[in-house]
């Protein structure tokens, strides 16, 4: 309707300045002209039409100074004053009409500019503070175009308000995501190796939960078959009042980052697979040297060996761990499960290690016989990491206690030092993978940071839990549970 209007406007096309003097000078004289024709040809009484002047010019006046500015107002106020004077001048003879002199049609000049001015001030600020608001919305706008990584923005129910081509470049969509606006947030995306659908997506989750989703990671496949990494953040964004009025989301393609990764972590795989087995045949070679060389009862030797001897068992412990680092990363790390009593397997440990350490005193100080189903053999390298991190990270001379006991129908195994402790942010990151504490940066006690990893990742699939309470200097509560067994002895 505003189209048609525009094209059957034959002043429409003049330019804008042309335009706000013309359509209201035009609009009030043909006004005029049309009310003097009533008022001579129609009503044949002049007079009539005093009233009618007065109430229709005020609303052109106020009608011209909204839509067209001061200008307008003031070119609708010189016409309406050019018609009084006429109105008075033509209207002599006769004593009712309502403007009778040239003082009220002064007063009423004056009125109408002041109005006109109010009026015109009044628009040109409105429009200054939308033309504003429009350039923010049109620079914001750009930016998030041409922002590197991709950006969705949805309204609170999930319904996409703005995309960058970005998000179309990344996610390869079928339909591009910047013609989808408007449309719900749909991607069929792989995480954790499961089918992802939209509850699972970050925006959703955050809609549905008002806190931020940082960096969740995702499978996706493109059309031509190319499996793309995608890492997406997202956060609710509130009013005032708390309430969501809107979701952002940013999504980073990190393809190449995990294809690094995945080479890193064939390497170390292969790697240690290929330093297994001459570690192995080492060792062998070492322990029967070691019974050859015994027997000429030369001290100096067998001390040397003795060295030799441990240092290949650090070397034999650290490529087993990278070894199953890189099985717990692709999932082939196997699990046998029996049923056996937890405080044996925690005598047998304290037994193995306390042969190898004469620093610390490793008491077993609550004992109760409970039996677990579980991988013996992976609980007894949890039980080694734990423990010779309590050896390792605490002074000469302090005790590592370990306690058993059973808590909501769970065995829990805690192991506790007096040592170096651990401060409270790095509480949650010592269980990632290779992270390790280091007081600033300096790197104080050997290790790689695996330990812990595997621990975390052992306990996880018992269906068990493992944490910390730690406290900076002063020592470390390490904690695991694991199911009880179907007879476990209370
Ligand atoms: P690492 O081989 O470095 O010991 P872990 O995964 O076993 O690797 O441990 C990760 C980090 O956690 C260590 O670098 C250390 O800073 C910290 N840590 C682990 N156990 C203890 C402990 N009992 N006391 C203090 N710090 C500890």
């Amino acid at each position: 309707m505003r189209r048609l209007f525009h094209y059957l406007n034959p002043i429409a096309h003049l330019g804008e300045r042309t335009y706000s003097v013309i359509f209201p000078l035009l609009t009030t004289t043909i006004s005029c002209i049309l009310l003097e024709l009533y008022a001579y040809k129609i009503a044949q009484n002049p007079d009539a039409i005093n009233m009618l002047a007065i109430v229709l010019f005020i609303g052109y006046i106020i009608y011209f100074a909204f839509r067209e500015g001061i200008r307008g107002g003031f070119i609708a106020t010189t016409v309406t004053v050019l018609y009084y004077v006429y109105i008075i001048y033509t209207r002599r003879h006769t004593g009712d009409q309502l403007i009778t002199s040239i003082e009220t049609v002064l007063v009423l000049t004056f009125l109408y500019l002041f109005m006109a001015g109010i009026i015109g001030w009044l628009k040109q600020t409105i429009d200054e503070l939308i033309e504003k608001e429009a350039d923010e919305k049109k620079r914001l706008q750009a930016i998030i175009q041409q922002l590197p990584v991709g950006v969705i923005i949805t309204d609170n129910k999930g319904t996409i308000v703005q995309a960058n081509k970005q998000v179309d470049y990344i996610l390869d969509m079928k339909v591009p995501l910047g013609f989808a606006i408007g449309k719900e947030i749909l991607v069929q995306s792989v995480q954790d190796g499961k089918p992802n659908g939209p509850p699972q997506l970050p925006l959703i989750q955050t809609l549905a939960s008002g806190k931020p989703v940082v960096g969740q990671e995702f499978t996706i496949h493109h059309r031509n078959g190319k499996k793309v990494y995608v890492q997406v953040s997202a956060s609710a964004i509130h009013n005032r009042e708390g309430n969501i009025i809107a979701a952002a989301s940013i999504i980073s393609d990190i393809t190449s980052q995990k294809e690094m990764e995945e080479r890193k972590d064939d390497f170390l795989n292969m790697a240690s697979h290929e330093l297994k087995t001459p570690i192995t045949s080492m060792k062998l070679y070492i322990d029967s040297l070691m019974v050859k060389i015994g027997k000429y009862k030369d001290n100096r030797a067998t001390a040397i060996l003795r060295n030799i001897n441990t240092q290949t068992s650090r070397l034999q412990k650290l490529v087993n761990d990278l070894l199953d680092v890189s099985r717990l990363q692709t999932g082939k790390l196997s699990f046998s499960k029996e049923e056996f009593r937890l405080d044996e397997l925690i005598e047998e440990t304290i037994e193995i290690l306390q042969g190898s350490t004469k620093k610390q005193s490793i008491l077993f100080v609550k004992k109760t016989p409970i039996t677990v189903s579980a991988d013996r053999f992976r609980v007894y390298q949890v039980l080694t990491n734990l423990l010779t991190n309590a050896i390792k990270y605490s002074g000469e001379g302090t005790k590592v206690n370990i306690r058993l006991y059973k808590q909501e129908g769970s065995a829990v195994v805690e192991i506790q030092d007096f040592g170096i402790g651990i401060a409270k942010d790095q509480q949650k990151k010592i269980f990632e993978r290779l992270y390790q504490v280091t007081d600033d940066k300096e790197k104080t006690f050997p290790g790689f940071g695996m330990g812990l990893y595997i621990s975390k990742e052992i306990i996880k699939r018992h269906k068990g839990a493992i944490w910390v309470e730690s406290e900076k200097e002063k020592g470390s509560h390490f904690y695991f549970s694991l199911p009880l067994g179907k007879k476990y002895v209370s």
